[in-house]
């Protein structure tokens, strides 16, 4: 058994955790107390000496260094904010996020001597750490359990169960493997998931994450995260779900507890009603393509318009023109706009080009006013040359030297367009790299560790 504690102050890590460790019968790890016997000194002495930087530095020398167990650890309360600091603790660890509530905290360490880390009062300090800390615990967790209504022995005693029963019936786990198995994903898919439910008793701590899609069979991301998972040592295992109806899915996903879902077409913008807590991006765009499940609770979180922003990080200011009015031309309008960008909203459905542009206050037309316009940037958002098709949105006359032209389509990975642009003297963005980047900040929404973008290129193949 080689378990991890995280959580905010106050959520029990120490006391549950000492006694977890008795009960399994594993040494008892204390991150915090690793440090203070490292430097010879308090916590609050650390951080009146070298503050706040200071200790974090320390933290991540103990984390790097912890035995590799068996063994129950807990760690201090912002150790999880670092990713490098996740990646170790996860490797061949389960994770188990301790939650509380604001109040049940601020009354378990009203008392303690540990340092205060803002000028804040106690009570505003943690709504405003719980907030600011809430992604970055619920990501690096494989399990979440709220402490609030439990003493340190409850939770020591329920974290055992979990561990060796799983976190939900396996008669509800086997119906819905059979039922994914079903579905008509690939073969060798169905096998791997009836496999990895059939013999979960042996791996009670397996989590479950997936695509919802349908169609869904075409997506790489079964391949790309199964590879992820090994590299990083993480217990997981995720599946594809091809089924027209998003509830059923959720159904299902309820029944696996499933940890985390890639949303695809045609459910990014259904899905949003359904989540407890879209969050702002998602809400803005009207659209969310990666959900979190924990402690009953569900997440939402957009990366598509982290895909199409950060390479194009280097032209804040420039004009640019969105071809299409869909979702992924929603994300682009909202990605284009962060960089500040003057963008223009053109596609062959006007009325849909005028809601889309007049949401976000900019401004539409038809793909004929291109000409006219004349961008810097050009985005396409529609499938226009996507497999089997051979069409492009521009021709090679509205291609000119300078002009960045990034193709969101990213099947084949060489558009027409793409091929094109390049010919003309284009920068070329492809929608393989959107596709690589929005990967590489779902996965970490999934599991707060940051995977190397080369990684995930090389893994994409
Ligand atoms: P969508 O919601 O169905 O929207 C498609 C848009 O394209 C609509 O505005 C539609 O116009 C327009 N369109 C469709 N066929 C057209 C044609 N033959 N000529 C001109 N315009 C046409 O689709 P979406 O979810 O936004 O996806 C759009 C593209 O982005 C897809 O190719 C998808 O593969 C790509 N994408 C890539 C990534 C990635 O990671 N690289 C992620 C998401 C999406 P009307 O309004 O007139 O119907």
């Amino acid at each position: 058994m080689n378990i991890v504690l995280i959580g905010f102050r106050g959520t029990g890590k120490t006391a549950a955790g000492h006694l977890l460790a008795r009960l399994l019968g594993v040494p008892f790890y204390d991150t915090d107390a690793l440090v203070e016997e490292e430097a010879g000194a308090r916590i609050h002495e650390i951080f009146a000496d070298l503050g706040e930087e200071g200790f974090r530095k320390m933290e991540k020398e103990v984390i790097a260094s912890l035995p590799a167990g068996p063994g129950v650890f807990a760690t201090g309360g912002g150790a999880v904010l670092s990713p490098e600091n996740v990646e170790h603790l996860r490797r061949g660890r389960t994770v188990v996020l301790l939650q509380a509530d604001a109040a049940t905290i601020e009354k378990r360490i009203r008392d303690t001597s540990r340092p205060h880390l803002t000028t804040l009062g106690l009570r505003e300090e943690i709504r405003q750490l719980l907030a600011l800390r809430r992604d970055a615990y619920l990501s690096a967790a494989d399990i979440c359990v709220d402490t609030s209504a439990r003493s340190a022995n409850e939770v020591a005693i329920h974290i055992k169960r979990l561990l060796s029963e799983g976190t939900v019936p396996v008669q509800g786990m086997e119906r819905a493997a059979r039922t994914i198995a079903q579905s008509g994903i690939p073969g060798d898919e169905a096998g791997a998931l009836l496999e990895k439910v059939g013999t979960i008793g042996d791996n009670p701590a397996l989590r479950f994450y997936g695509i919802a899609g349908y169609p869904s069979l075409h997506s790489r991301s079964p391949q790309l995260y199964a590879q992820l998972f090994s590299y990083f040592g993480i217990n997981a295992y995720y599946t594809r779900f091809h089924d027209p109806s998003l509830s059923r899915i959720l159904s299902l996903a309820g029944d696996l507890d499933l940890r985390g879902l890639s949303v695809t077409i045609p459910f990014k913008q259904e899905v949003i009603s359904a989540i407890d807590q879209p969050d702002g991006h998602c809400t803005a765009i009207g659209a969310c393509n990666t959900v979190l499940f924990c402690g009953g609770k569900s997440y939402g979180y957009n990366t598509d318009w982290m895909g199409i922003r950060d390479p194009l990080a280097e032209e804040k200011g420039k004009s640019a023109v969105v071809l299409g009015a869909g979702g992924a031309a929603a994300a682009a309008v909202y990605a284009l706009l962060s960089l500040g960008m003057e963008v223009t909203v053109l596609n062959r459905t006007v009325e849909r080009a005028l809601a889309l542009a007049s949401r976000f206050g900019c401004s539409s037309g038809v793909p004929g006013d291109f000409d006219r316009i004349r961008p810097e940037v050009v985005v396409n958002a529609t499938p226009v040359g996507m497999e089997p098709d051979r069409g492009s949105p521009l021709s090679r006359e509205q291609l000119v030297p300078g002009m960045t032209v990034f193709d969101l389509v990213y099947t084949p990975p060489e558009t027409p367009l793409v091929r094109m642009a390049r010919s003309a003297g284009c920068r070329v963005v492809t929608g393989r790299e959107m596709f690589v980047r929005q990967a590489q900040a779902q996965f970490r929404h999934f599991t707060g560790i940051d995977a190397p973008l080369h990684m995930i290129r090389e893994m994409m193949g």
